[in-house]
């Protein structure tokens, strides 16, 4: 079959395309996954979805040694199987703040301000609050909220209410900043990935062939500078598919711009190195890596037992805006019923123990992709320059002191024994930043490695069309410019709701179009 579209990557953006694209049944697409089908049964249990790394259904990425964190090397889990990271995350659906993607317009991507992003993000959700200004009612990703808090969860957000943080009714409502309850992608107790809540619907339309365990190496470029095609490679054997209107890349921040340097489209002296013909000088390609950091740790001993989660171990999430002079929240804190600690400290027995996770929104620090081969097989090195920026480190440390704070509150009074982590001698500022030097950890949020925009080091502009190369797309975490307030995977999904629209040359929505409610 000749494909108008070939969507490389079944991950959060890809099935969102495969499944929009294909809606139409003259048009043509096909979607090439890496990996499998998302068939480890412990996939849809919420409560699993820590176990789930390390398992063939992860990449399994790295960091290179971060000095920024005592020389630790952070294991960075994305998704391998249709559904990609959405198999394997914390299920917290949060959009962001307003000003997040009224930032990117200011940067030049115009139509990704918040207005033109909210009728994807309602088209694309089923919520609690909908249907409302702010949410939709009858689209794929069906949200809920937990009914019946966990206790410590219910407790912790009393104590950030006494202190002084107004609570909030919808962190993607008219005000971000307080403590609430996370609105999830689980129904029916289970996860509903991306890829259940987009392609496995539809999985028999005779227009979109899906298929898996084919990893794409390269994408094929005439010397009319126009993208016919992918090939990938099974083996040392090569296929070849072709794509007659546009090939989209949709491999996430890791794999995309790794496939555009193979194809010939990255940084000239990195094409060089690794003995890749040039077609595209895009010094881009792998650059502005940056991700939100949390800490494992602030850690408490329970005095009575916890009870075990009825969801995802952390129903709420608190956005603080603290002393920064930007109007969004600067700070994020999260109540996990559970121990969380990294490789650096030993964590008591579930259900004696609870943890106070905290980091910064705004990372200023950018790192870059480390690429050492031209074999698809072999993985990038991920360079984030965790806490490079000083700014990171003053926020992460406030960060740090409201989480011991709401710890300390009295509506905790309950459940604390006693503080383990930092632990009441860790102090002074020099004790604290060793601290987090080990207690560092990644919130899985890595963006930005082919960056939308207009400057020298842009990808993709807001057509999301890559550089100088014709019917060639990136679509996925990879683009987004500088990250969002909160986690990232529904602004994915609203951003590929809108990047079909834009592959199938329809006018975008607006909130009051009719095709948002039919
Ligand atoms: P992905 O979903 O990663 O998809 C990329 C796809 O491309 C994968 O299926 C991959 O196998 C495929 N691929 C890669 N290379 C190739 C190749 N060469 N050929 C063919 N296919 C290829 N976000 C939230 O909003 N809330 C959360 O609670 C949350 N928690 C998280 C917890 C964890 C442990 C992780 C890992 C992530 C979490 N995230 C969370 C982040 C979110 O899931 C991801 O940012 C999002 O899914 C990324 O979407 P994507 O489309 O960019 O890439």
């Amino acid at each position: 079959m000749a494909f108008d579209f070939v969507i490389v990557g079944g991950g959060s953006a890809g099935c969102v395309l495969a499944a929009r694209l294909s809606e139409d049944p003259a048009v043509k697409v096909c979607l090439l996954e890496a990996g499998g089908p998302p068939s480890d049964p412990d996939i849809s249990d919420p409560a699993k979805w820590p176990l789930l790394q390390g398992r063939d259904i992860d990449w399994q990425f790295a960091t290179m040694p971060q000095a920024g964190t005592a020389g630790r090397v952070h294991a960075w889990p994305r998704g391998h199987a249709l559904g990609g990271s959405s198999n394997l995350h914390a299920m917290a659906h949060v959009r962001g703040h307003p000003l997040d993607f009224d930032g990117w317009a200011e940067l030049g991507c115009t139509g990704w301000a918040y207005a033109d992003l909210m009728p994807y993000f309602m088209k694309s959700e089923t919520s609690p609050h909908g249907p409302s200004p702010y949410h939709g009612n009858s689209g794929p990703i069906r949200l809920m909220k937990p009914k019946n808090p966990h206790p410590i969860t219910a407790a912790y957000m009393a104590a950030a209410e006494e202190q002084g943080l107004a609570p909030t009714d919808d962190h993607d409502g008219p005000v971000m900043a307080g403590p609430t309850l996370n609105a999830l992608t689980i129904v029916g107790g289970k996860r509903q990935s991306v890829f259940d809540a987009y392609l496995r619907p539809i999985t028999g339309r005779t227009n979109l062939s899906i298929r898996t365990g084919c990893l794409v190496d390269r994408v094929l470029i005439g010397k009319n500078g126009k993208a016919t095609g992918v090939i990938s490679v099974d083996g040392t054997a090569e296929n070849t598919v072709h794509a007659s209107s546009a090939v989209v890349l949709c491999g996430g921040v890791m794999a995309s711009p790794a496939i555009l340097l193979r194809s010939g489209l990255g940084n000239a002296n990195e094409l060089s190195a690794l003995g890749i013909p040039a077609i595209a000088d895009l010094p881009g390609v792998g650059e502005n890596l940056h991700d939100h950091l949390l800490a494992g740790g602030n850690l408490y001993r329970s005095k009575r037992p916890v009870p075990p989660t009825q969801h995802q171990h952390s129903e709420s999430l608190l956005y603080i805006a603290g002393q920064s002079a930007d109007p969004r929240p600067s700070m994020a804190l999260a109540c996990v019923t559970v121990p969380v600690v990294t490789e650096c400290f030993q964590a008591p027995p579930m259900g004696q123990a609870y943890t106070i996770m905290y980091g910064f929104t705004h990372p200023k620090s950018r790192g870059r992709l480390r690429f050492h081969s031209r074999d698809p097989r072999a993985k990038p090195l991920a360079d984030p320059n965790y806490l490079s920026a000083p700014e990171d480190l003053t926020t992460y440390l406030e960060a740090l002191t409201w989480a011991r704070d709401i710890g300390a509150a009295s509506s905790l009074d309950d459940w604390r024994d006693k503080e383990i982590l930092p632990g009441p001698k860790v102090n002074s500022r020099a004790e604290l930043e060793s601290f987090l030097a080990q207690a560092a950890f990644t919130h899985h949020h890595p963006v930005g490695t082919c960056k939308m925009g207009q400057d020298e080091l842009a990808v993709v502009g807001p057509d999301l069309a890559v550089k100088g190369i014709s019917g060639l797309f990136v679509m996925d975490a990879s683009i987004i410019p500088a990250i969002t307030t909160g986690p990232i995977n529904a602004a994915i999904v609203a951003m590929a709701e809108r990047a079909s629209h834009l592959l199938l040359k329809k006018a975008p929505l607006s909130s009051d179009d009719p095709r948002l409610h039919p």
